[in-house]
């Protein structure tokens, strides 16, 4: 009976459907960084397929406002260990056209690996796992975006499906008020041209309110711009743990340190404390009273800039802007209402992420017959989907990924309960997967990874890093466990080991 079951859910491959050896949705940082990482593992001229929605590689660096910036410094946003292609100074912040044709790079030595074809201007409309003659296999299907036709149907024994945190732009705030202007930061440079003396109020205060009140400083240094704050964001100092010169020699903190410090703080139940630890002990304003984090970075020097440009910061949510008999004002969540001059410019800087009216498809990290991986935020192996991808992929193809102890997260899931308590279960999830990659993984491996920050600094004091986290690591793993455990209890969400 049994066997007839099985027979008749066996999904039989019509005469179009083609095979690859690997299949790769999405070609922003995450997908390329596993279709780079799988090339270690493919055969020579093995088939391979990448397919995404954008005209390019690169994703959402494609779409971003055209001002947005690395905040990391850029040899530390790439692909695997792809170089970037010029003699900049290391810490200089990549601009997006910069980002994206760096990313795009990566597809020249993955093209001398395998055999790639790349389906750009694509839609994935399904991906899942099926039975076929041969075996469990993924199972793919794609259109052009927008078509209903012609669909294409491939199989492969893996497909990993990188489609990114669910990040849509912005629309421009819905304001009642007709004497006011309201738009997204991709339209920003055109609208302060055409409004060369408008006040500016940029309405949110995490990277890209950041990114865009330095933006139209660089534009006219003596425009008036304010910022509604909501309850403000926390950025890491950059240039505390971005030292240059000498001082990478003898100040600062690698990355794990700081990530090591902030899972150690939180045991579960003290997300607030860890967020204040946070503020005070490595943020660019220790002494102010922000309530949130996202893992940005700032540097001192940005900060003193952002603060000395501003003429207003409100710490409150703009709710609206109407129009009375003294001409606009900007009701506040708080009750209050402040007058604006006719002509402001309203930005909406309110934020990317996990803010749709539905949480993204929870696709796991792993198909039950490991034909399909999935990396994205509602089944997380890492905050950042780079590290994720490249990391997945590597011990995927190495048969480490399941029972070793790796965590799994509901990023998303969590962010939406508790920002704070998401800060510190991601901070928590990637030290314990970090400690664990680098028992499992050889060093000549984890070199690789050029995404890994610490490799700001000089390699001995990366090597006197390594060596003080295998020393406590377990210590450390018992106590990201324990939070996590404590995480998944009192959030009731998909937290646990990747078994
Ligand atoms: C404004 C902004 C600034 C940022 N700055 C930084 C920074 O400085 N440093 C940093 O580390 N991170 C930054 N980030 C975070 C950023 O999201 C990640 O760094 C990273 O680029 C995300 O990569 P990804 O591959 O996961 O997603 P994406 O870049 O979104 O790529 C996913 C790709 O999948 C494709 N796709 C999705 N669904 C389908 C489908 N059904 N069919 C076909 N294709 C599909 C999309 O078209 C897209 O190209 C920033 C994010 C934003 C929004």
């Amino acid at each position: 009976m049994q066997d007839q079951a099985a027979a008749e859910q066996t999904w039989r491959a019509e005469g179009t459907t083609e095979t690859f050896d690997l299949v790769v949705v999405g070609a922003g940082v995450a997908g390329l960084n596993a279709l780079y990482a799988a090339t270690d593992y493919l055969p020579k001229g093995a088939r391979v397929l990448l397919i995404d929605q954008k005209q390019g590689p690169g994703g959402m660096w494609n779409t971003a406002y055209d001002f947005v910036r690395l905040h990391q410094p850029h040899p530390m946003f790439t692909v695997g260990d792809v170089k970037w292609d010029w003699a900049k100074p290391r810490d200089y912040l990549a601009k997006r056209d910069e980002v994206q044709t760096h990313l795009a790079s990566a597809l020249g030595p993955v093209s001398n690996a395998v055999e790639l074809e790349a389906a750009f201007q694509q839609t994935v409309v399904e991906a899942e796992e099926v039975q076929t003659d041969c075996g469990y296999q993924a199972k793919v299907v794609f259109r052009p975006n927008g078509a209903d036709s012609p669909t294409r149907t491939v199989l492969a024994p893996l497909a990993i499906h990188a489609q990114g945190l669910n990040y849509t732009e912005a629309a421009p705030l819905p304001l009642a008020s007709s004497n006011v202007v309201s738009i997204i930061p991709q339209n920003l440079r055109q609208t302060l041209n055409a409004h060369p003396s408008a006040r500016l109020v940029v309405v949110g205060g995490g990277k890209t309110g950041m990114d865009t009140i330095l933006a139209a400083l660089d534009q006219d240094p003596n425009r008036k711009i304010s910022l509604i704050n909501g309850s403000g964001t926390n950025f890491l100092n950059r240039t505390k743990y971005i030292p240059t010169g000498l001082k990478r020699w003898t100040k600062g903190e690698l990355a794990s340190r700081l990530f090591r410090d902030l899972a150690l703080n939180f045991d579960g139940d003290n997300e607030d404390h860890t967020l204040s630890h946070l503020r005070t002990a490595h943020s660019t304003d220790p002494a102010g009273q922000n309530g949130t984090f996202l893992y940005g970075l700032q540097s001192e020097k940005e900060r003193a800039e952002i603060d000395a440009g501003l003429s207003a910061t409100l710490q409150d949510y703009l709710e609206d802007v109407t129009d009375g008999s003294n001409g606009p004002a900007m009701m506040l969540r708080n009750g209050t209402k402040t007058p604006v001059e006719a002509g402001t410019i309203f930005v909406n800087c309110t934020g990317s992420f996990f803010r749709g009216a539905q949480m993204a498809d929870a696709i796991p990290l792993l198909s039950p017959n490991r034909t399909l991986i999935g990396v994205n935020a509602r089944d997380g192996f890492h905050f950042l989907t780079s590290v994720a991808a490249f990391f997945m992929t590597h011990l995927f193809y190495r048969g480490e990924l399941l029972g070793k102890g790796f965590y799994r997260l509901d990023q998303e899931a969590l962010f939406r309960q508790n920002r704070n308590a998401w800060v510190g279960a991601s901070a928590a999830q990637a030290y314990l997967n970090q400690v664990i990659a680098v028992q499992a993984l050889p060093v000549t491996l984890l070199d690789r990874c050029g995404l890994d920050l610490d490799r700001w600094y000089p390699f001995p004091r990366r090597v006197a890093g390594l060596l003080k986290m295998k020393a406590s690591a377990k210590q450390d793993k018992a106590h990201c466990c324990a939070t996590l455990n404590r995480v998944a209890d009192r959030f009731g969400i998909r937290c646990e080991p990747i078994e």
